[in-house]
């Protein structure tokens, strides 16, 4: 009886497989599983936060809490809808005027620009919901050439986390909210990905914040959510 022939790199491989049960899972099989127990890829619609998330901001929300009288713990949207019309309108410009002074230096948060084009060519619906006012929003996405043309502001909707803008989406989008996935890179996000019923990813982080329970999905900028989505065979962990 005859031996039958192996292959060396055939050899080589189950070698590996033996000693690191990662490489045991077959190609192409989507090794990226959220909390929840659904893969990455099964996302049809993707609503990403502006600031932090898309683009680099430089707000220093500190120096604006201090400029219009804000406690520190105090939510800076909450701290305006609370105070008096008259001086509400003060403060509002004090904010207005920070937020288009970062607006002009704001630049692309690394790998989002070519995620998005890969988004755009798998036909992937997009939107952003920002905290951020109409007008700072508009020279970013002019500046940097966001090709997303659905954008809502504080102006048009209850601020995040409210999940009223992302649920009016997901019906313009005409997709279940378990299809989208709300991006971003702070607990507003997560928690109005989670109120709207969608999946979280949280994105762009160097250490794990202690809101990291509220997001699905985590990765440390968007080359490795590209990887998830779009190469899940060569995603890295
Ligand atoms: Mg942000």
């Amino acid at each position: 009886m005859v031996s039958p022939r192996i292959n060396p790199r055939v050899a080589a491989e189950a070698s590996v497989q033996a000693r690191n049960p990662l490489h045991a899972k077959p190609r192409n099989q989507c090794i990226l599983i959220s909390v929840r127990g659904k893969c990455v890829q099964h996302i049809k619609g993707i609503i990403f936060d502006l600031d932090g998330t898309l683009v680099s901001s430089s707000l220093d929300f500190n120096a604006i809490r201090r400029d219009i009288g804000c406690p520190p713990q105090q939510d800076i949207l909450d701290y305006l809808a609370a105070l008096p019309a008259n001086e509400r309108e003060q403060a509002q410009a004090l904010v207005f005027q920070h937020e288009l002074d970062d607006a002009h230096s704001s630049d692309w948060m690394p790998n989002a620009q070519s995620f998005i084009h890969q988004c755009a060519l798998a036909k992937i619906p997009m939107a952003i919901v920002t905290r951020n006012s109409a007008q700072p929003t508009h020279i970013k996405v002019t500046r940097n050439g966001i090709p997303i043309s659905h954008v809502v502001t504080r102006e048009q909707s209850k601020p995040k986390p409210d999940p009223s803008a992302l649920l009016a989406i997901a019906q313009q989008f005409d997709l279940p909210s378990d299809a989208i996935m709300m991006v971003g890179d702070y607990k507003y996000d997560l928690q109005a990905g989670r109120n709207a019923g969608m999946a979280t990813c949280l994105i762009n982080y160097q250490q794990l914040p202690d809101y990291v329970h509220l997001a699905d999905y985590r990765f440390e900028h968007f080359g490795l959510l590209s990887d998830a989505m779009f190469n899940a065979s060569t995603a890295r962990f």
